[in-house]
């Protein structure tokens, strides 16, 4: 499983966890996510801005 960053305010998504509170269970992969999605802590970042985070 994979995680994205937001590059604003270092919101992570990890797929692992998901984002329940943004309707995307735990195991949701990233792919599933839409690309209209706005990081959910900041809202100024689409899921195309956030990076890959690097363990
Ligand atoms: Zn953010």
């Amino acid at each position: 499983m994979a995680a994205y960053q937001c590059p604003v305010c270092d919101y992570v998504y990890d797929e692992a966890s998901g984002a329940p509170r943004e309707g995307f269970p735990a195991g949701t992969s990233w792919a599933d996510v839409p690309d209209g999605w706005c990081c959910p802590d900041c809202g100024v970042r689409e899921k195309i801005d956030f990076d890959p985070k690097v363990a």
